[in-house]
């Protein structure tokens, strides 16, 4: 049995990765227990999840949940702890075989870096850890000798078309497939009226807020290619993004040979977190059949950045590098939430964040330091710039 640390375990990721686990039940030794989980704030959850995997450690982010948390469940064996130190305790546990980490923001690097240390293969569902801290994460995982498995569903597909891949320079091309989001061949003007609530109805997957608005600006794509570079060791010049509106391509290779190899099925993200956690092995899953006649056509555009901007700067930030990534990350992360709470339109968010990237200074030095310096300097920006608006 492989004994998991799952962080993120009340969201999106999170409880589909619970479908997971229970559906991996009596697989031997592919079967998985749960030794450690860590939520940020949700203790109804947190509680219902431990009366059924009964992990041994239980971290929540938020100290008054976490002490209300101590009190539901003072009748099991768990053991609670809290804040940021208790996330990368459970990214650290002894007994643990393997860590998902589906933390969202970079707040996620930490449990990673933390992870790595000890020496843990590592599943991962948190971009920003790459985006922000790749260079730092990659050196660790190289040092440990231990492997990174991407979950993000696109670098789960590049990741599957790879396998029996032996020589890395005939790869020619990574294609990260975009839905486009829900608001795709809209222009600019049409944006500006854009509210949370339109924002946050994605037409083919179902996930958090933060993310579900990173689509609709496309920012997400972004993170995806900043996730790419590292992840799979290229260049930006190798990324490649197409609109693909039905989310049945989840990405695809290019070969030196022109032949390309594409990895389909229903979107739904528990087939990346399953293979994430049984590779090199595959089980039946708890996803759909693809049945390619019910879709009848599949669709193939450009994407737009010049309307949606947010997926150019990540670019930019890409090729300047250094604190770059994690500074418009960093403006991300507080102009989405400004844009939920109505402080901002959604159109702001692009400008917004572009500014705060072009006011970080370049530097080939990355340190964690520097990453949260750079981070807290992004944020800072976005809300002075928000109060001017
Ligand atoms: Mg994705």
């Amino acid at each position: 049995m492989k004994k998991l640390s799952l962080l993120g375990s009340t969201g999106s990721i999170g409880t589909q990765t619970m479908d997971v686990v229970r559906m991996l039940k009596d697989k031997g030794e592919n079967s998985i227990e749960l030794c450690g989980i860590a939520a940020h704030s949700n203790v109804k959850l947190l509680e219902e999840q431990i009366r059924e995997f009964k992990p041994q450690y239980a971290a929540v982010f938020d100290l008054n949940a976490a002490k209300d948390l101590k009190e539901r469940v003072k009748d099991t064996n768990v053991k609670v702890l809290c804040g940021k130190e208790g996330l990368c305790e459970v990214a650290s546990l002894e007994e643990s075989d393997v860590v998902l980490n589906s933390v969202t923001g970079m707040v996620g690097l930490f449990p990673t870096i933390a992870a790595l240390s000890a020496g843990k293969p590592l599943a991962l569902a948190n971009k920003e850890s790459m985006v922000t801290g790749g260079a730092i994460a990659c050196r660790i995982a190289r040092e440990k000798n231990v492997p990174i498995l991407p979950v993000d569903s696109e670098h789960s597909a590049i990741f599957q078309c790879m396998q029996g891949t032996h020589k890395k320079e005939q790869i020619k091309k990574l294609i990260l497939t975009a839905s486009g989001g829900p608001f795709f061949g809209k222009s600019l003007d049409e944006l500006k009226a854009v509210t949370p609530e339109m924002a946050l109805k994605h037409p083919n997957w179902n996930m958090g807020a933060r993310v579900t608005i990173d689509s609709a600006t496309m920012f997400n794509k972004g993170l995806e290619i900043m996730e790419a570079k590292w992840l799979f060791d290229t260049e930006l010049d190798n990324i490649d993004v197409v609109v693909h509106r039905e989310s049945i391509i989840h990405s695809l290779i290019e070969y030196c040979d022109n032949s390309v190899i594409a990895q389909l099925g229903v979107p739904d993200m528990r087939i990346p977190i399953q293979y994430a956690l049984t590779y090199p092995n595959r089980f039946e899953s708890p996803v759909k059949e693809l049945n390619l006649t019910d879709y009848m056509q599949l669709t193939f555009y450009k994407a737009d950045e010049k309307t949606f901007k947010c997926l150019a700067s990540c670019k930019e930030a890409l090729r300047r590098g250094g604190l770059a990534p994690a500074a418009i990350n960093g403006a991300d992360e507080e102009a989405v939430k400004l844009f939920l709470n109505k402080k901002i339109s959604f159109t702001d968010i692009g400008e917004i964040v572009t500014e705060a990237m072009n006011n970080q200074p370049d530097t080939d030095n990355i340190t964690v330091e520097g990453i949260i310096e750079a981070d807290r300097n992004a944020r800072e920006f976005v809300i002075a710039a928000a109060e001017k608006i």
